[in-house]
């Protein structure tokens, strides 16, 4: 199954992903891990990222393209992938069509802005995993640390107040299209999920949609 997760930053797609992968066996495609990675292994590409990413803009478009491309051409991918933050303007959507992708999914997962910015500042993450933590909803065992490894977690240089208002503005602008582009479409099914209260009854309604 090909599945994209829709939703603005915030709306809790990486805690549904994870959920989401285990429960199908097909692999998470995080384009926002991706750039994270290739920033951290400090490459050239890396640090022009750094610049976009820091200041809530999107990485254009070709270079997006060519990153899913060569990474759903992996083995792995084969029987399947959940799209996280991908993709995320009518550009990308259009190139999976002209790559004969055919999406059978999608979740769109709604959250209203005002809760948005409460979660993405108590927002921290799992660098190695994934895993993603919120100092007051979902706090980890141990303050500041993994509950698996232990290792620290981080706080996102893009999930502070004013980068989170400039990301919204661009969901608004350039990635929210793609809720008509594909509400539209045969092809695809549409499902919109309530992306406010508890974590377990949101997958609880993932899960019965998915049956
Ligand atoms: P995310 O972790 O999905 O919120 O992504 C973090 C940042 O990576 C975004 O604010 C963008 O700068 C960049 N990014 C991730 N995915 C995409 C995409 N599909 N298109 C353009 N930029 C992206």
């Amino acid at each position: 199954m090909k599945i994209i997760l829709l939703g603005p930053p915030g709306a809790g797609k990486g805690t549904q992903a994870q959920f989401i992968i285990e429960n199908l066996g097909i692999p998470q495609i995080s384009t926002g891990d991706m750039f994270r990675a290739a920033v951290a292994s400090g490459s050239s590409l890396g640090s022009k990222l750094k610049e976009i990413m820091d200041s809530g803009s999107l990485v254009p478009d070709e270079i997006v393209i060519e990153v899913v491309k060569e990474r759903i051409s992996q083995p792995d991918c084969s029987g399947g992938f959940l799209f996280d933050g991908f993709p995320r303007t009518i550009p990308q959507a259009e190139a999976l069509d002209q790559a004969d992708i055919v999406v059978d999914l999608v979740i769109e997962i709604k959250v209203p802005e005002a809760e948005i910015l409460r979660r993405i500042t108590g927002r921290r993450v799992h660098p190695g995993s994934g895993r993603v933590y919120h100092t007051h909803y979902n706090p980890p065992k141990q303050e500041g640390l993994d509950d698996v490894t232990g290792e620290p977690l981080q706080h996102r240089v893009d999930d502070t107040e004013k980068t989170v208002m400039e990301r919204l503005d661009v969901y608004s602008r350039q990635t929210e299209p793609l809720v008509a582009f594909y509400k539209s479409r045969s092809s695809s099914r549409y499902i919109e999920i309530d992306g406010l209260g508890e974590v377990n009854q949101i997958q609880k309604n993932i899960l019965d949609q998915l049956s």
